[in-house]
């Protein structure tokens, strides 16, 4: 079974430059200035791309964060600066690509398309740090935006 649908992967791998594994929403983009961080990113991402390739971004396990010891920050290299952009999804569908809020985190099967959710990729960071973030990796912004008045973006991540 493929993680993501194809269609969704053919997209954002001519947006990444490779070929993702997986490409997940980046969650707690809303606090802590973090709007103004990914509003500044999107201008990096029109004059080309933003990857851990040439240090625009950097996706790090944060296993001393005190919600949730398996959080997995993402930052973003703005003005020379690196700054904290929001965290890879505790727990999502790998099908549909939607991270489950909170109250959902018990949540064993996906309320929009149905999937099961008990696989170890449906628990998001863990699972990036355990087979990515150990391993090697290249991950890359694939889209930034503002659709509803609030900035969100997506990154693709694949081993090397
Ligand atoms: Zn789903």
């Amino acid at each position: 079974m493929d993680l993501v649908p194809k269609s969704r992967i053919d997209l954002d791998t001519a947006a990444l430059g490779f070929r993702p594994d997986l490409v997940f929403p980046v969650v707690g983009v809303t606090f802590e200035g973090r709007q103004q961080v990914l509003a500044e990113a999107s201008g990096l991402l029109v004059g080309g791309r933003i990857s851990t390739q040439n240090g625009l971004l950097t996706i790090v396990a944060e296993p001393s964060n005190k919600f949730d010891p398996d959080a997995v920050s993402v930052s973003l290299r703005v003005d020379g600066a690196l700054r904290p952009a929001g965290y890879v999804p505790k727990k999502w569908c790998p099908t549909c690509g939607t991270a489950l809020p909170a109250r959902d985190y018990n949540t064993t099967e996906c309320l929009t398309c149905g999937r099961d959710l008990t696989g170890p990729e449906a628990f998001l960071n863990r699972y990036i740090k355990e087979n990515y973030l150990d391993k090697g990796f290249v991950a890359g912004v694939s889209w930034i935006g503002n659709p509803v008045g609030t900035w969100a973006m997506r990154v693709g991540i694949t081993r090397v």
